[in-house]
């Protein structure tokens, strides 16, 4: 009976395969990576940043979306910071601007002329109540202002101001300027008057700069967030906020406890809701179609302990196929999470059946991770630290994701007051930019499409052919015989 335990199959992980080239139609720049995070969540390129506090915070999911990537926000926060993070990255690329200066009918032209001046705005919205009459320009008032300052503003306005509703798209208020060659659009609720915001030409100039944005349906940036597998309040809270997707973010979402309630969460929210982490087909089968989107991973990630103190893990490569062999046939997309170092995993993960990949240690270094840059020995670095780190446990609000808390049943003085860590906490390179490094990635994974022939994500899910290497073959893939003296900004040296 023990002896058939060892009767065992072989888990890969990225360093054990290839991919495979094959005959191809395609170059690189023709090929289309844009994929799927969940049902309803479409990716430009498919690239999700980890929920992990050194990684996810508005400041990142506003720089992945612009990029047409997503990102996860951490819930190492209250649920109240979370929600105003998921506020931020909504508003990030409002077209409309909502507070708006105004001056009222009985204001002069010298009170117009002041405000625009101090507040450095070219336009302001003159209100009766709050209803638009008209609007005045800086450029109207100059010489006006000058010598008759203290005429009536109705006296100068322009009357009836061409005004749009709030569901406008950025090409039609576009359009609607340059049709009437005005920089200023006040927004109104429909069929009335009533001001609500302000739309200019510079902001949707701006805005119009990263046409492969992830948006939702009414232009706003997507972001998705991370909550506790058992934390319907917060859940709620960001489905309201207007989040795109609520991540059940677990160690083990294949517990039954957490299977049932995520699929209870996904009842009582309207965003897509992901479930995870798991690593088998039968936890894939646990949840069938129940839920919008399947994390894989169990003990890849390069913070992560999880193998060695638990002894429990699947290679991810194998792990992915496992999953993606139940997910597909439910239609459920997969985000491979962990373990990606170089592009070429990425194109690995998605031959194996992933949808996407979730990164963390790849953009933690990165200018919009949370945290500062730090010099160690002449070398710049930022924080990067697992979410079941000693630090991250000790200071807030996701032990749960460990099934962690203090244990009353232990032995006094042992489980009552300590965790038992599943990450460590360390520091990564500083690497600049995050689209410096999406483009980097997005190049390689471009190229992985041409040499496998692969036009678009699907092809290479369903036509990337793999070969297992041997540790031999694994030297041979990474430069070998050659003292490196620059390093590729897709290839560093590693410091340890
Ligand atoms: P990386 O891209 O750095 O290889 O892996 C990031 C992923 O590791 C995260 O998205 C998350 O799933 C996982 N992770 C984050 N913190 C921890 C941790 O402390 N322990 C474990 N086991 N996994 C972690």
């Amino acid at each position: 009976m023990y002896l058939k335990k060892l009767d065992i199959e072989t888990g890969f992980t990225f360093d054990d395969v290839l991919l495979v080239p094959a005959a191809s139609g395609v170059e690189p720049s023709e090929t289309e990576p844009a994929s799927k995070f969940s049902r309803n969540i479409k990716l430009t390129i498919p690239f999700v940043s980890s929920a992990m506090d050194t990684v996810t915070e508005s400041g990142m999911a506003i720089a992945l979306a612009r990029a047409g990537c997503l990102g996860v926000l951490h819930r190492n926060m209250t649920a109240e910071d979370e929600v105003e993070q998921v506020t931020l990255v909504k508003q990030a690329d409002d077209i409309i601007e909502r507070e708006v200066l105004t001056v009222n009918s009985q204001a002069t032209v010298s009170d117009a002329a002041r405000m625009m001046q101090n507040y450095s705005i070219s336009g302001v919205p003159v209100m009766e109540g709050d209803e638009i009459i008209g609007i005045v320009s800086r450029r109207d008032l100059r010489w006006i202002a000058s010598k008759k300052g203290d005429q009536n503003i109705r006296t100068v306005m322009t009357t009836n101001p061409i005004t749009v509703n709030e569901d406008v798209k950025l090409e039609d208020a576009l359009e609607v300027m340059y049709n009437n060659k005005v920089e200023r659009l006040p927004v109104v609720s429909e069929g009335t008057k009533t001001l609500i915001g302000i739309i200019t030409m510079q902001d949707l100039l701006e805005k119009n700069q990263y046409p492969a944005a992830n948006r939702d349906k009414d232009g706003k940036l997507r972001v998705a967030a991370a909550v506790g597998p058992f934390d319907f309040k917060r859940a709620v809270m960001l489905d309201e906020a207007g989040a795109d997707a609520i991540v059940a973010d677990c160690a083990h979402g294949h517990n039954l406890n957490v299977v049932k309630s995520v699929k209870e969460m996904k009842e009582s929210v309207s965003a897509d809701v992901v479930a995870g982490n798991i690593a088998t087909s039968a936890a894939a089968e646990e949840f069938g179609g129940s839920v919008d989107g399947l994390k894989v991973g169990i003990g890849p990630g390069s913070i992560c302990t999880t193998r060695v103190v638990a002894g429990v893990g699947v290679p991810q490569v194998t792990a992915i196929a496992s999953v993606a062999e139940v997910a597909s046939q439910y239609d459920v997309p997969i985000i491979a999470d962990g373990g990606i170092r170089y592009s070429g995993d990425i194109a690995k993960a998605i031959a194996a059946g992933a949808d996407c990949v979730m990164l963390g240690s790849l953009l933690a270094g990165t200018d919009e991770a949370p945290g500062r840059v730090i010099a160690i020995k002449g070398r710049r670095y930022k924080q990067y630290r697992g979410m079941g780190s000693l630090g991250v446990m000790e200071s807030g609000q996701s032990s749960d994701r460990y099934f962690q808390k203090k244990d009353p049943d232990m032995p006094r003085g042992i489980g009552q007051t300590k965790f038992v860590p599943e990450g460590i906490e360390g520091a990564t390179p500083y690497v600049g930019s995050v689209e410096s490094v999406i483009y980097q990635l997005t190049g390689g994974l471009k190229s992985a499409m041409g040499y496998t022939g692969s036009p678009d994500i699907p092809a290479l899910k369903a036509n990337g052919k793999f070969i297992k290497i041997t540790a031999a073959g694994q030297i041979e893939s990474h430069p070998h015989d050659i003292l490196i003296t620059d390093e590729a900004p897709n290839y560093r040296l590693k410091d340890n």
